[in-house]
């Protein structure tokens, strides 16, 4: 069996890290559905992950790397091969590289991007306010270029490490990364260690006011307290998906146990028992009535990785 086999490998070389298997899915996903991963690897160092992904080329087994899995939809049949998670790579601090306006920060991708945001605001550092309220961990933020009140991720990016599938380190700057709207080129062969960020000075005050405003701004038009991925479909060019989606009278549609939200129409909402078959079919369903109202062709934003 291919999973001892991936162990047995692993326990030969200075991996350090959990190891699980037919691990459910539902428990590393904001929207809670998807069957279970073969193998989860949870690498405490860069090492660990170069020795997981050399175990994984040796045996031909392929690589699926999550971050807090809030703009992820697993497949029902689960994940094969070998699923990576980087929480364990959380440090944050300072480069170093200050002076009386700005500094530059690092974070590793498995630090949660609220306490990126807190760590910032306590130093008295500003730029990443209007993120507040975006779930996920820093790594996920950079992969997707998440963003929010016109505020991107790629706004404060300096450069960024990343490791390839043959476990080769290097380091991107900025404008190698082709950043675009919740896109870079990152491809699914390079996976986000870290990177460096840099912001402004300013009073701890008057960042967490305008964190505290950003989130209220977000409370008040998003179900940030129900199990969702946020945004299911990418915003049109000069139109926002929600919009669309409420005007061809979608809101409450459900297909199964996932049903439109009622408070933001590009969010789908986990109900109690979804199945990703339940999320896919609600949006053929909404990208058809989209279509035929507007003329429009709604795609994905959401990932969808295993088996469906
Ligand atoms: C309630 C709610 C509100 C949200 N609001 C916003 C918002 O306002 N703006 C916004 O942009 N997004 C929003 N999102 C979506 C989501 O939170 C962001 O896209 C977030 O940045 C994803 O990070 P993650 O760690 O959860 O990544 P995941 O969902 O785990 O992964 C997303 C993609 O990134 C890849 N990935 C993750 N980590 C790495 C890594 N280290 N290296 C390489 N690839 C990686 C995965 O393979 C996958 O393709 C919201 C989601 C929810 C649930």
């Amino acid at each position: 069996m291919v999973d001892n086999k991936i162990k047995e490998i692993l326990d030969g070389t200075s991996f350090s890290g959990e190891i699980k298997f037919n691990e459910p899915m539902p428990a590393h996903t904001s929207l809670r559905i998807g069957g279970p991963a073969e193998i989860m690897l949870f690498p405490e160092d860069p090492l660990s992950l170069k020795n997981a992904l050399l175990a994984a080329r040796g045996e031909d087994v392929s690589v699926t790397v999550i971050g807090a899995g809030t703009n992820l939809l697993v497949g029902d049949g689960g994940i094969e091969g070998i699923t990576i998670s980087l929480k364990a790579l959380k440090n944050m601090g300072f480069t170093g590289e200050t002076d009386e306006e700005r500094a530059v920060l690092y974070a590793g991708a498995g630090a949660p991007l609220a306490g990126l945001l807190n760590f910032a605001q306590k130093n008295g550092y500003a730029g990443l306010e209007a993120l507040a309220g975006i779930p996920g961990f820093f790594g996920g933020a950079v992969y997707m270029n998440a963003g929010s009140f016109g505020m991107e991720i790629k706004d404060v990016v300096v450069s960024v490490a990343v490791m390839n599938l043959k476990g080769e380190l290097s380091i991107l700057k900025k404008d190698e990364l082709g950043f675009s709207y919740r896109s870079s080129n990152l491809s699914d062969d390079l996976i986000v260690l870290s990177a460096n960020i840099t912001l402004k000075k300013d009073s701890p005050e008057a960042i967490a006011g305008r964190m505290k405003e950003f989130l209220r701004r977000k409370k008040d038009t998003q179900p940030l307290g129900e199990p969702s991925a946020g945004c299911v479909f990418r915003n049109p060019e000069g139109d926002a998906a929600g919009r669309l989606i409420d005007a061809a009278g979608c809101k409450g549609m459900r297909t199964g146990d996932v049903e439109v939200s009622a408070v933001h129409a590009n969010y789908f909402i986990n109900k109690g028992g979804a199945t990703c078959k339940d999320f896919i079919g609600l949006m053929e369903k909404v990208r058809t009535r989209v279509r035929e109202h507007s003329g429009i062709i709604l795609e994905p934003e959401i990932k969808i990785v295993g088996t469906i």
